[in-house]
């Protein structure tokens, strides 16, 4: 991961920020956040007010920007913890002159101004009313003003120009502000998205958005596996799992795996008819995941390995080297991201430096 981070560090000569929501997306706000910081990061972005004050507990010299704050009711604490919060509407920047005055500090913000992806974002009459307030002008400290592609993932989207331009013009009305619009694809749109500072989250965890059209630019870092728990034989007839969904034609070898959809293993994953079959891997091998998947347990055919010696304590990979996390989530119909996320609190996280 830090390998990807000096990976984004080389494609841009913006200031690169780590995005680490989510409990970095699923994989540990604090290690990878230390990691991060190893490598030279000074500046993070959280979705939430909490996660920025558990990683300011952590972290004391860097900036911490908050991109989905509460500001009604969660001024006091970004304040107290020293947080940045992106602003998306005058309400909030009402709440955060109120709060700032009462505890009488002066700190920074970012706003956030809509361009196109219409989710938080302060739409363009609002900017320009702030801009012609001298009063709020005065008492805000915008550090950074930034907003979101909508269609970074898609190097082809005429939308990523689109947003570029609106973004281009809204900038004029904050001259000398740093600004900010990409995430992980975005960077790889060329250097006019860049500006001084991009946002890559899920880069830095492995998966290029572009893979689609281009040979990645990030290593793939995650590696999902289970342990074998037991392995034995199932006669032809037998059938396996919840619901006994699956019978065996023929006498097999399985292996019983300790992950279920309590690990997050999408239980939908498992459709007796689906092919290609939802498979894992063993041993560097592609296995078939068979029979429904259970909360704590999934089964795996191992008549692939063709009699190769495995072990009770092998681990059985669901994504990461074998089978990449890219093929996964488009036999889901999702995106890593989700599947990264949903990795269940259990799972141990383990780190490789
Ligand atoms: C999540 C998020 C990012 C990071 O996006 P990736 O696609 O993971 O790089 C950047 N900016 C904002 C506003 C976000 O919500």
């Amino acid at each position: 991961m830090r390998d990807n981070f000096g990976r984004y560090c080389a494609a841009t000569s913006a200031r690169v920020a780590a995005v680490v929501k989510a409990d970095a997306y699923g994989l540990g706000m604090i290690p990878v956040a230390d990691a991060l910081y190893k490598a030279g990061c000074r500046t993070f972005f959280v979705a939430f007010t909490a996660e920025g004050a558990s990683l300011r507990e952590h972290l004391r010299d860097v900036d911490i920007y908050v991109l989905s704050p509460l500001v009604a009711t969660e001024s006091q604490v970004l304040l107290n913890y020293g947080l940045i919060p992106c602003l998306y509407d005058l309400q909030g920047v009402d709440a955060w002159l109120i709060a700032a005055r009462e505890a009488n500090m002066t700190m920074p913000v970012a706003l956030h101004v809509e361009t196109g992806i219409n989710r938080l974002g302060m739409p363009e009459t609002e900017v320009r009313a702030l801009c012609n307030d001298q009063r709020r002008r005065r008492g805000l400290h915008v550090a950074m003003l930034m907003s979101h592609l909508a269609c970074a993932d898609d190097p082809g989207a005429a939308h990523n120009a689109r947003q570029l331009r609106r973004f281009e013009q809204m900038r004029r009305l904050f001259p000398g502000v740093p600004c900010s619009l990409s995430n992980s694809g975005g960077v790889f749109l060329g250097r006019n998205y860049h500006f001084d500072m991009v946002r890559p989250g899920i880069g830095l965890y492995g998966h290029d958005p572009h893979y689609r059209v281009t040979a990645p630019r990030v290593k793939p870092v995650v590696r999902f596996e289970a342990p074998l728990a037991q392995i034995k034989r199932l006669p032809a007839g037998e059938a396996v799992g919840y619901g006994a969904t699956y019978v065996s034609r023929e006498d097999k070898q399985i292996g019983v795996v300790l992950a279920g959809y309590a690990d997050g293993i999408d239980r939908r994953a498992f459709d007796p008819q689906s092919w290609p079959p939802q498979q894992a891997a063993v041993s560097g091998v592609r296995v078939r995941v068979i029979g429904r998947i259970s909360m704590d347990i999934t089964t795996v055919d191992l008549s692939a390995l063709h009699g190769r010696q495995v072990r009770v304590g092998d681990t059985v990979e669901f994504f990461g080297q074998v089978i990449a996390v890219e093929e996964i989530a488009e036999q889901l119909g999702t995106i890593p991201y989700e599947l990264f996320t949903r990795i269940g609190s259990r799972v141990v996280r383990a780190y490789e430096e």
